[in-house]
């Protein structure tokens, strides 16, 4: 039997309509490189979002199609984020620390049009140019005069804006059309794109509005400090929008100094980013004395937080952290550390301890398990540990342009990572089974740093391994046996791998030492991180 109830498509569009009508006043704030800071409201956006439609619309892009945009954290990237989805085109939000290579495979892999870029990444684009064939209109976020002084051949996003229509009527389609294009990096080989549907954008910014994960409310001054190209900054801005908070974007700027400055002068409550920017937060406030004036929670995720950090955050600054677990392929909401009646009831050292310590529990719309080698589940009991596995509306079905399905035939998709569940279902990442380094919140491929070292003469075998560092989260050590005869330096491995890798994939040491292997002869990862587990502790 049919329900009877209206089957009004979920469209991002409509998180935008309802934050001008409902709360049109509510201020947004934005740094830019070399501009004055910039403030409107959630009304201004909705009207400028509209121009940035029929601008592009003009330029030829129609539904369906891709737009690149090479952005930091402004309030013109935030309105390609309604702008193209808007009029049911995909906004592939490329992210500028992959390598050259990689950020044009993705762009290319994309299929984009237009490419709409940040004045400080005029150079790269410049340099990119000649290696993007789909991308017919390059445009620059910036007004007329700032665009022709830094480029040739670039259109004006503020010209384009200047000579657009502000009325539309958003167009409404079927819920499932495609809306952000994020690749991710954090898997071996090409980075892979995951393709949000409205559907599951508006589903998951509900979701993450809730009390028991984000808790927004209309009194909330929100700071993203993930980048708006890292899974749609965890979807920050969205649940903003439905819960009528002022928005403050922080640009490139992620230091101490900068977050402190913005967190004082506009009142921020709420604010998210990987540890590593917390680290320097908390480095800033101690070297000069501040406080953490307004800022009442924070929500940390991309790697562990340190238990040392929570702990500070709560006890010397009566600021709360929520740790989140996710991935670019669940949107990236998979699992959120917030208090539960039974634990409190243990008393506050007992809350603690789990909340500091664990990732989360998974909130509604995700299911979560471990399993076994053989695929079977194991038990929540706080410590078997297992492959995590997540499934819901908001986890990815494939990748983009992918023949085959990413999920098992139940619909399980096999995150990477290994866990234990507790049986408040409180799950704790121990370890993971892709070989990849995440530092900073970005991940270096081990495999393509093992790769350069290999060609390096000498080398018998090349081994990269993650391990914790206190600014970065994790750093990579090269390890490398040489051959009996072989008489290699530090110096000339490094000399080798510059020209071959991106700058900052640079690993901190390298190892001459032997190579442990496992029962089937593979590189044994586990052992290596156990070895060198404190090498970068200091
Ligand atoms: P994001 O953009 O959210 O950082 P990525 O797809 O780049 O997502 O990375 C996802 C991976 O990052 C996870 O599979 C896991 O390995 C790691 N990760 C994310 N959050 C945490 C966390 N809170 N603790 C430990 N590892 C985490």
């Amino acid at each position: 039997l049919a329900g009877l109830m209206q089957q009004t498509p979920l469209m991002i569009s409509d998180i935008l309509v309802h934050a001008a009508r409902g709360h049109a006043d509510r201020e947004i704030v934005s740094r830019l490189v070399e501009e004055p800071v910039w403030r409107y409201d959630h009304g201004g956006l909705a009207s400028r979002a509209a121009k940035a439609a029929n601008a592009l619309t003009a330029l030829g892009v129609a539904p369906g199609d891709r737009v690149t945009s090479l952005a930091w954290n402004t309030h013109r990237h935030l309105e390609l984020f309604f702008a193209v989805p808007g009029l049911g085109a995909v906004l592939h939000t490329a992210n500028p620390r992959l390598s050259d290579d990689q950020l044009a495979f993705t762009i290319t892999h994309a299929g984009s049009r237009v490419l709409l870029y940040d004045r400080s990444f005029a150079a790269l684009v410049d340099r990119l140019r000649e290696r993007l064939p789909t991308i017919e209109r390059f445009v620059m976020l910036a007004d007329a005069e700032r665009t022709s002084a830094g480029d040739v051949g670039a259109e004006s996003y503020e010209t384009l804006l200047e000579e657009s229509d502000p009325g539309i009527v958003w167009p409404r389609f079927d819920e499932n059309a495609g809306a952000f294009l994020c690749y991710t990096s954090g898997t071996t080989g090409d980075p892979k794109g995951v393709l949000y549907s409205h559907r599951s954008v508006v589903l998951h910014a509900l979701a993450a509005g809730l009390d028991g994960a984000l808790g927004f409310t209309a009194f909330d001054c929100i700071m993203p400090c993930q980048s708006l190209y890292h899974a749609t900054a965890w979807g920050l801005p969205f649940v903003a929008l439905i819960n009528g908070c002022k928005i403050v974007l922080p640009c490139d700027r992620f230091d101490g100094a900068s977050l402190h400055a913005l967190i004082q002068d506009e009142g921020v409550t709420f604010s998210g980013g990987v540890p590593t920017i917390w680290t320097m937060y908390l480095a800033h406030l101690k070297a000069t004395g501040g406080t953490t004036g307004s800022l009442k929670r924070l929500v940390i995720g991309g790697s562990a937080v340190p238990r040392v950090m929570a702990e500070t955050f709560e006890r010397t600054y009566g600021v709360t952290v929520r740790q989140i677990w996710g991935m670019t392929e669940t949107s990236p909401l998979g699992a959120i550390s917030t208090p539960t009646p039974r634990l409190v009831q243990r008393g506050q050292d007992s809350c603690d301890e789990v909340i500091w310590t664990r990732q989360g529990r998974a909130p509604f719309g995700i299911e979560m398990r471990i399993v076994d080698e053989a695929g079977e589940p194991c038990p929540h009991d706080g410590e078997t540990s297992g492959t995590l596995e997540v499934r819901g509306p908001w986890v990815l079905e494939r990748y983009y342009r992918a023949d085959a399905s990413a999920v098992d035939l139940d619909g399980w998709f096999d995150t990477g990572d290994i866990a234990t569940i507790d049986a408040d279902g409180f799950m704790r990442i121990t370890d993971r089974t892709k070989d990849v380094i995440k530092s900073g919140g970005e991940w270096i491929s081990s495999i393509d740093i093992e790769n350069a070292a290999a060609g390096c003469p000498g080398v018998r075998i090349a081994a990269v391994v993650g391990v914790f560092h206190p600014k970065w989260e994790e750093r990579p050590i090269l390890v490398i046996e040489t051959h009996a005869d072989a008489a290699l330096t530090e110096q000339a491995v490094r000399d080798h791998l510059r020209p071959l890798i991106v700058g900052w994939w640079m690993p901190d040491e390298v190892v001459f030492d032997t190579v442990p292997l496992t029962a089937t002869g593979k590189i044994n990862k586990m052992a290596l991180r156990d070895r060198y587990r404190d090498r970068l502790a200091h």
